[in-house]
């Protein structure tokens, strides 16, 4: 089914958004820190058509569904918040949003930790941007697409996805004070290119264990009497806390630091051993990690080519990425998952994708 199919005549115009992976600084932008994401080559598009019964109309291609929205007070459910949102946020901003109809398709995988949600929003707001001729910029769009995915879909998220699905691209990692939004744009490590690999185990705990982290870490930024751990730059002083919040505190504040040791500019070697660290902090101080995804990362570590590996995204379950060497991360891929197969999981590989186009 295409635009045309589903709603009888072509659409007026379409956008794409990427996916998203975390390289470094993870689990912490939501304490007002640094991260390092970059964006895959899996992007979502979204074209737009005006309705003409003065309904919404929403069909996703990837869940073959459609959404009619009867009534513009009540928030649906399901894929349709998060572009209901979009339109939304938009609205209360003071743009004025005709009906439409709505045709989305993907090649981001879904529910992976590769912010399909973000590509989503910020492909639908940057078709509308077009289609309407609004005045916001790539920095805004980010932040619509953030009020759309707290207030519509009901995800506590930070800025992080929607700031890399708009202003990342897949050859650069954009460096982002999340605080500040102050950001910069670097080129990825020399001769290094990115390796994601799913565990295979869903991230069934990830909400309640986020929501507790989350909770242990503004307690021990109140204990030391800062706004966020962000404010803590000497590892020291998470001392002065009591566990399990001093080893929470410990990996927010050596994370940070991991993130501008980058900055600072690292080679590809410095950047995997930092990627290693975080591993072993997220693992070992704030506790996110499982055993299938130790596993993993634990393969990948010893894989000739590979600089550094490490979970990424919530945790929990879920996904793990590597910096390896250009042009290897297939068949360090298919060493790794041949292992990793072996003791008893199912893994796959994410990026690069193994699809015949990210084009979507
Ligand atoms: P992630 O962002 O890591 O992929 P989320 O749970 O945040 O995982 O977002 C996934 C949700 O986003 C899906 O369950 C769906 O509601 C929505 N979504 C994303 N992409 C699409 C798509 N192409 N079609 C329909 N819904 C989508
Ligand atoms: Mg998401």
């Amino acid at each position: 089914m295409d635009f045309q199919q589903v709603f009888g005549k072509p659409p007026e115009t379409q956008a794409k958004a990427p996916g998203r992976v975390n390289l470094l600084g993870e689990h912490t932008d939501y304490y007002d820190c640094f991260v390092l994401p970059t964006a895959i080559p899996q992007c979502t598009t979204v074209q737009l058509g005006f309705s003409s019964d003065g309904q919404h109309h929403f069909y996703s291609e990837n869940l073959n569904e459609q959404v009619n929205i009867l009534d513009i007070n009540h928030t649906p459910s399901g894929f349709a918040s998060y572009i209901f949102g979009c339109i939304e946020v938009l609205q209360k901003a003071g743009y004025i949003i005709p009906s439409l109809c709505v045709y989305v398709k993907s090649s981001v995988p879904m529910g992976s930790g590769l912010s399909s949600s973000a590509a989503l929003e910020v492909a639908t707001l940057r078709a509308l941007r077009q289609l309407l001729n609004l005045p916001i910029d790539d920095v805004e769009i980010a932040q619509f697409a953030q009020q759309a995915e707290i207030q519509y879909a009901g995800v506590q998220c930070g800025i992080m996805d929607q700031m890399a699905s708009s202003l990342a691209d897949t050859e650069h990692i954009l460096f982002l004070d999340t605080r500040t939004l102050e950001r910069r744009v670097m080129p990825l490590p020399n001769n290094a290119e990115i390796l994601v690999i799913d565990s295979g185990v869903p991230r069934t705990l990830a909400s309640s264990g986020y929501n507790q982290r989350r909770a242990e870490c503004e307690e021990a930024a109140r204990s030391l009497g800062v706004k966020a751990l962000r404010d803590i730059t000497d590892v020291n002083v998470t001392k002065a806390l009591t566990q399990p919040l001093q080893r929470r505190a410990h990996h927010v504040v050596t994370e940070n630091n991991r993130v501008l040791e980058v900055l600072q500019g690292v080679t590809s070697e410095r950047f995997g051993e930092l990627m290693n660290a975080s591993h072993a902090s997220l693992r070992d101080d704030y506790e996110v990690s499982v055993p299938a995804l130790d596993k993993l990362v634990e393969i990948l570590q010893k894989t000739e080519g590979v600089f550094g590996a490490r979970l990424t995204g919530a945790g929990f379950g879920g996904a793990s990425v590597a910096l390896v060497r250009s042009r290897q991360s297939k068949g360090i891929a298919t060493h790794v998952l041949e292992q990793y197969n072996q003791a008893g999981y199912n893994g796959r590989i994410l990026v690069p994708s193994l699809g015949l186009s990210d084009a979507a």
